[in-house]
């Protein structure tokens, strides 16, 4: 690959993407590699963690350096990945199953130190690549094939979540919009510290309910009522809105990332720091 100007194309593997016809994720794969574009981003100045799910497919369909994690493990993986070379733009794709659900104490975790990483997640409401279990943010009484008489659980709301758990960049995308999508992936990518971009991706296959015109009668922009991002308990109180989904981005804040806090990795990355003078011997002998 030149060194010229990066193309979306530049990103696309020799293997088509294999999602069901109409899946959300094809939105959002689109809007990735746009959005890494439109920045002037390379693929070998990227990691892309994926997690498990149709989402986490997509590392057959996107070429850069990646790494396909176990259920749930992806961002501490993306994290170690950071703080070995916090010079690379470290991403994390991953389902609203296992981001929220297996995923979770990391999700916290991960807000709560602000690493610098961006956490994208195809947030359909189900499981679909186990053919549409109920997942954490199933809303509460749909019928699954888990739970054929409706989900007896409220569903989380990973943004009040974020936002109670002190993360700096917090936005809700909708798959169905590819440009604005992408203008907030670029945002996230920009963001110094952790950002979350949750996609409302419709599952056209396991969630009839949640459908592209279900939620064209609910969405609306937050940009289109003079919103700022600015204020956490404001961003709460819209993270909480229900009957109308607000996207957007909800809260922007800036705060030195995880990394920028560790005296050692100040003036270069842990990769290259030189590890010649470096004794293990006094930690061995405690083995010999
Ligand atoms: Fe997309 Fe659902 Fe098909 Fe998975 S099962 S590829 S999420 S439509």
């Amino acid at each position: 690959m030149s060194n010229t100007q990066a193309n979306p194309t530049d990103y696309n593997t020799e293997i088509p993407p294999t999602w069901c016809p109409g899946c959300g994720n094809f939105a959002i794969w689109a809007a990735l590699k746009n959005a890494l574009t439109s920045l002037g981003l390379k693929p070998w100045q990227c990691v892309i963690v994926f997690g498990i799910g149709c989402s986490g497919n997509m590392t057959d369909f996107i070429r850069s350096h990646g790494f396909h994690a176990l259920h749930g493990r992806g961002i501490p993986v993306a994290e170690a990945v950071k703080l070995t070379n916090h010079k690379l733009q470290v991403i994390v794709v991953a389902g609203d199953g296992d981001t929220y659900g297996e995923g979770m104490g990391h999700f916290i975790a991960a807000t709560r130190g602000n690493h610098d990483i961006k956490l994208l997640v195809h947030n359909n409401h189900v499981y679909g690549l186990t053919t549409g279990q109920s997942s954490p943010t199933t809303i509460k009484g749909t019928k699954t094939k888990s739970t054929p008489q409706g989900v007896i659980e409220i569903e989380a709301n990973p943004l009040a979540l974020a936002i109670s758990s002190g993360a700096t960049f917090i936005s809700r995308a909708f798959a169905g919009d590819i440009p604005h999508t992408q203008l907030l992936i670029s945002q996230a990518l920009q963001h110094r510290g952790f950002a979350l971009v949750d996609i409302l991706q419709p599952c056209v296959t396991f969630n009839r309910e949640q459908s592209y015109a279900w939620y064209g009668e609910r969405i609306y922009k937050l940009e289109d009522t003079g919103y700022k991002p600015n204020d956490r308990q404001k961003s709460f109180v819209k993270a909480m809105e229900t009957e109308k989904i607000p996207l957007g981005v909800f809260l922007k804040e800036e705060k030195p990332a995880y990394h920028e806090e560790i005296a050692f990795l100040k003036e270069n990355p842990l990769v290259e720091h030189s590890i010649a003078s470096i004794d293990l011997n006094p930690a061995l002998e405690e083995f010999l």
